[in-house]
């Protein structure tokens, strides 16, 4: 990468309960590839990946966090939300309880991180709603329209993807990076 250098650095971190697919969408981001079965015990941490915005002509460099396990404790410390200009709150399309939980993930967001983060929520698994792949369909538990509801009530981004297919997945990072551009 010698020679390639950035405008920003945006600290980015994934919020959400355990295995909506934070891991995931992070290793698709920085490395486009997923696994099936990672190990719950040594989820990634930290990934960094470089974009470009070409409307601001610019090129950014994500630092992306994952909570990797520590959303069992509910409350995340203040030093993982410090910094961060990016957020993106993640739920499982096929799984309700997910969802519902974005409420209190969002009202920790808010407790400890600066007020001006952007916020992207993400319904992720939407490959599981298809038939395409052979696999029986899973049954879809959040309609589209309730993401896109919430995510305009609380003035959140919002994007259905899938980490193992890779739609959307840059796009919903791309998308938060171009709206913190804007408030720059
Ligand atoms: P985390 O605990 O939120 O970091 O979740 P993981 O990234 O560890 O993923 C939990 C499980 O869901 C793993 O078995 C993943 O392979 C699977 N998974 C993650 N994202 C997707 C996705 O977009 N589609 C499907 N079908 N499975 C996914």
């Amino acid at each position: 990468m010698a020679g390639i250098s950035w405008h920003y650095v945006l600290k980015f971190i994934i919020t959400g309960d355990a295995a909506v697919g934070k891991s995931s969408l992070l290793v698709r981001l920085t490395d486009q590839r997923f696994l099936a079965n990672p190990d719950p015990t040594l989820g990634v941490e930290f990934g960094s990946k470089l974009i470009t915005i070409p409307e601001e002509n610019k090129i950014v460099k994500l630092q992306c966090w994952d909570t990797a396990g520590t959303e069992s404790f509910r409350s995340i410390t203040r030093s993982y939300y410090r910094g961060a200009a990016g957020c993106l709150l993640v739920y499982d399309v096929t799984n309700r309880t997910t969802f519902e939980s974005c409420r209190t993930w969002l009202a920790d967001v808010r407790e400890h991180a600066d007020p001006h983060l952007t916020c992207i929520l993400v319904g992720n698994k939407v490959d599981l709603c298809a038939s395409e792949d052979g696999d029986a369909p899973r049954r879809r538990e959040v309609p589209a329209e309730e993401g896109e509801r919430f995510a305009q009530e609380e003035g959140l981004l919002f994007v259905e993807a899938s980490a193992k297919s890779g739609e959307n997945v840059q796009e919903a990072f791309e998308r938060a990076a171009r709206d913190i551009l804007a408030k720059i």
